[in-house]
């Protein structure tokens, strides 16, 4: 699989002597690879003093302090996400509601598309142009329910149905369309040969 490796080179961070560094898969998420993990998923790091998580560093880095009383929140459900378009300001309700929809996604893939009916992963499949966050706020799921579904990385019987019955549809429009191009065309050639 293919990556590409991110290096967040803030002088603040030098000075730690570590810098942030990531990867990411799809140019959606960065994933920081450079910091241990908790117990929590997110990866933590030395930062003036302070033991604290990275992405709260990477977001104060860009964004500046922190409002006493509001936490940094990922809109992605990835913990370890330093991409700085994923992480929002939220309150402590918030962030508790994004774990509980992470721990559903997490407990397993029964949990998280038993939420979806087959109908509804055929329509998302079919929906392209909705953002992911459009379509999990309409389906009450988690970003990265839609992602897995959209990336094949779950309902994975539907999306090879799809594929196949795409196919299967351009092979039919294919020779319909010859024999009816083909056919009048020929005998029409036939008959001017025959003419002149
Ligand atoms: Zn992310």
């Amino acid at each position: 699989m293919s990556y590409k490796e991110i290096y967040i080179p803030f002088t603040d961070l030098m000075f730690n002597r570590r810098a942030i560094t990531a990867i990411s898969f799809d140019d959606s998420c960065w994933f920081c690879n450079s910091h241990p993990k908790d117990d929590d998923g997110y990866c933590r790091i030395h930062f003036h003093g302070i033991d604290t998580r990275v992405h709260r560093v990477v977001y104060m880095l860009l964004n500046g302090d922190i409002p006493e009383g509001m936490v940094v929140r990922h809109i992605c459900d990835h913990p370890d996400c330093i991409n700085p378009e994923h992480l929002i300001l939220g309150t402590q309700a918030d962030n508790a509601k994004d774990r509980k929809m992470h721990g559903n996604y997490l407990s397993g893939e029964s949990v998280s598309t038993s939420k979806l009916k087959e109908s509804e992963v055929i329509e998302i499949l079919n929906n392209l142009s909705n953002t992911i966050q459009e379509i999990a706020l309409q389906y009450h799921v988690s970003h990265s329910t839609i992602r897995d579904i959209k990336n094949g990385r779950s309902w994975v019987n539907i999306s090879n149905r799809l594929i196949h019955n795409a196919q299967h549809k351009t092979k039919v429009n294919r020779t319909s369309n010859k024999s009816s191009v083909k056919n009048p065309n020929t005998k029409r050639m036939k008959k001017k040969r025959k003419e002149s």
